[in-house]
């Protein structure tokens, strides 16, 4: 297709902002020189964009508020990723977009299967797109970004994001999260890391990001080692790698493929939290249901109380349950494990429950699966030999 001189310019001068946008960390304005060179340049030899789906499945991003400044009064789940996108200003410049909509809900709604389906069609779409951003309530995200992280099979960009604020208020960071997602994953930069977790311009690795706040927008944190990097602008700073983006490239996918499982047969597994004199009950109650393994949160280094000791060593001797322990205070690694019971290192208990849920999907082995954990669980770095 041959263009006028006139639509070749604009094309080529929008492709040439969008590209200064993304990669350049200096923003060069167009001088006539490079005007008048850029004018003879057709459509067909302009650089393409990158290409990133949006992959919607509901939260407080596609909320609906009663009016403009109802921060936290809303509808949350509501709004189209589609139209999302398409009411976002000078995406065009940063990304060839388009959007799907896997779902409209809360993310505590979603069921492990359907994670399942999620994570299957996140490498569906990256089979032909550049990256990947899926957007979810900020409740549970980082349960789902780690399972991404965990089952994702593609080593492309994978960038989870939300908000805390719904769409339609004042000053909602729902808008600037999506296009500052949408950027992260065009530029390819997280590429390797696994799932990465972006709000707030600030960019965390799944495995270490919690939601420490209830209402604030800058929720989400790495306790202790702290964010990959962030996005100023057109700079997006990655300042570290995790232990992921160090890993070879023959151990860098986790054994937990998807397609070869079926997702209605994931194992149970539960979360027992210890405090001043806890019964026995939880425990007892989750082994009675068909819990396969339980990971305790545990106080200080992960300790548990009498009651709880004793039911998760009966769990262990007469089920054959899988324990993991974790503590309750937030940050910190443990290390006590035993028969029937792994050190959660520094993983939360939501994320040591992903992880433990997966591997005994995968293995009813307890060296295997300890294994895992000290591989793919772990959150050290490893040098690569030089
Ligand atoms: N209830 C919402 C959810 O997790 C909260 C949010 O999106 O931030 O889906």
């Amino acid at each position: 297709m041959k263009l006028s001189t006139s639509t070749a310019l604009k094309t080529t001068f929008a492709a040439s902002l969008a590209f200064t946008a993304l990669f350049s960390t200096i923003t060069v304005l167009p001088n006539s020189h490079a005007y008048a060179a850029e004018a003879i340049v057709s459509a067909e030899s302009a650089p393409k964009l990158p290409k990133v789906q949006v992959i919607a499945t509901g939260g407080t991003i596609a909320g609906k508020s009663v009016d403009e400044t109802s921060f936290q009064n809303y509808r949350a789940g509501t709004l189209l990723m589609e139209d999302m996108v398409k009411s976002l200003p000078n995406k065009d410049q940063i990304a060839d977009v388009s959007s799907f909509q896997f779902g409209n809900a809360g993310s505590s709604s979603y069921t492990m299967q359907q994670l399942s389906s999620l994570s299957l069609k996140v490498d569906q779409a990256l089979e032909t797109q550049d990256g990947v951003v899926v957007t979810t309530g900020t409740d549970t995200m980082e349960e789902i970004a780690y399972f991404l992280d965990l089952t994702v099979r593609s080593a492309k960009p994978v960038v989870v994001t939300g908000s805390m604020r719904p769409w339609t208020v004042i000053g909602s960071d729902a808008q600037a999260n999506l296009y500052n997602a949408i950027k992260l994953a065009a530029s390819g930069k997280t590429k390797y890391y696994g799932t990465v977790v972006m709000l707030n311009d600030e960019i965390h690795a799944a495995r270490d990001v919690t939601k420490t706040n209830a209402t604030r927008v800058d929720t989400f944190q790495t306790p202790m080692t702290g964010m990959l990097g962030y996005i100023d602008e057109q700079n997006i700073r990655m300042y570290r790698a995790n232990a992921r983006a160090l890993m070879s490239a023959d151990k860098w996918a986790t054994p937990f493929d998807l397609r070869t499982i079926k997702s209605s047969s994931m194992a149970k597994v539960e979360i027992a939290y210890s405090y001043q004199e806890a019964g026995a009950g939880a425990i007892n109650g989750f082994v009675e249901d068909g819990a396969k393994g339980i990971v305790t949160a545990g106080t200080g280094t992960g300790g548990v109380s009498k009651a709880i000791g004793e039911a998760r060593a009966k769990a262990i001797k007469e089920k054959g349950v899988i324990f993991v322990s974790t503590t309750r205070t937030g940050s910190g690694s443990n290390y006590s494990s035993g028969d029937g019971m792994i050190a959660g290192d520094s993983l939360n208990a939501a994320h040591a429950r992903i992880l433990l849920q997966l591997s005994l999907s995968f293995s009813k082995d307890f060296k295997t699966i300890q294994g895992w954990f000290d591989t793919y669980g772990s959150g050290q770095v490893n040098i690569p030999t030089k």
